[in-house]
């Protein structure tokens, strides 16, 4: 596998080209925006400057990285000499079937089709396709190029040799791939979003602040990150999409979203990608407080 394809260009998909041009594949990234793909090619750039200033990576390394990168924003352009694509559009379940039904007609008969859903059924997404053996998760975690973890995901159908050629493949990416089965949440997920959610109720029933319940989690069991930022970090919106499918995947009470989630979300309050979740971020990521809407 050395042409691999990235469809969507956002926080995800700039990452996972980033990580491939990085060491060595050649990447087509693919967006339905120019504006979303000219962002990406941005981000990378500035986050290949951030590798050079820690001395993992030279200037040299960096241009040829993003020279194997091309951007596109036709599918079929795009994707047609992919031996690899990976998905990481929107996480909404019609998009991902009608990109899934369109690589099955558009991409070679032997390349394997991966999406990096959080949570979308990949046996679901692999039935809408005349080649379910080749369809899997690769569930990458944000930041990319920061984050070792690959949870590796096979659906009903899928084989064993697209799944060890995943695993393969992830180790020459110098990641930790983990092989788990297709049931709601994975397994990332199915444990961190109750986390979350938890946190959230805990925040709404009014028994501890934002800060507390961070710091909590923080000190109290080594989390860099305490999970109402965390949750800024996702986007809240995933995390409400992430949340509705275990609910609707188990049928159980015990991962209904908390009230106070679907609030926000309704909102706009998405956490970091619209500016103010929690937390609000002013201008960037490094600079923040707790959101003025929960000042006592
Ligand atoms: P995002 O909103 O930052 O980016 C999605 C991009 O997909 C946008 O640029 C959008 O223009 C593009 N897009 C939408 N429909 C498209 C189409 N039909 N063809 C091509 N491009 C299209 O989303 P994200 O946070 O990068 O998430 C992408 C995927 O990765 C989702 O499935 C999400 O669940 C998963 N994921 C997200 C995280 C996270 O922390 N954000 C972590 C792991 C997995």
């Amino acid at each position: 596998m050395n042409n691999i394809a990235v469809i969507g260009s956002g926080t995800m998909g700039n990452g996972i080209a980033h990580v491939f041009a990085q060491y060595g594949y050649k990447v087509s990234l693919i967006d339905v925006q120019q504006n979303a793909l000219e962002k990406a090619i941005a981000t990378i750039s500035r986050n290949f400057d951030r590798q050079i200033s820690k001395g993992t990576l030279t200037e040299e390394d960096k241009s040829m990285a993003l020279g194997r990168i091309q951007t596109f924003t036709s599918l079929e352009v795009g994707v047609k000499n992919s031996d690899l694509v990976i998905e990481a559009a929107t996480e909404n379940l019609s998009v991902k079937l009608d990109l899934f039904r369109q690589l099955d007609e558009i991409c070679k008969e032997n390349a394997i089709l991966a999406t990096n859903t959080s949570s979308i059924s990949i046996t679901k997404i692999a039935a809408v396709t005349s080649r379910p053996d080749k369809v899997i998760g690769m569930h990458f975690m944000n930041p990319v190029p920061v984050m070792k973890l690959v949870e590796v995901i096979k659906g009903y159908a899928t084989s064993d040799e697209v799944t060890s050629k995943i695993m393969v493949l992830s180790t020459k990416l110098e990641k930790v791939p983990v092989e788990v089965n297709d049931y709601p949440g994975f397994v990332a997920n199915r444990i961190l979003m109750p986390m979350i959610n938890e946190a959230i109720y805990t925040l709404f029933e009014g028994v501890a602040g934002i800060e507390e319940i961070d710091t909590v989690m923080k000190l109290g069991m080594a989390h860099p990150m305490g999970p109402l930022q965390l949750a800024d970090f996702i986007g809240l919106d995933v995390c409400l999409s992430i949340l509705r499918v275990l609910f609707d995947g188990f049928g159980n009470p015990k991962y209904a979203p908390c009230p106070l989630l679907v609030n926000m979300v309704e909102a706009g309050f998405k956490g970091v990608k619209s500016g103010e979740g929690f937390y609000k971020y002013t201008p960037g990521v490094k600079d923040f407080m707790i959101s003025p809407q929960f000042k006592k």
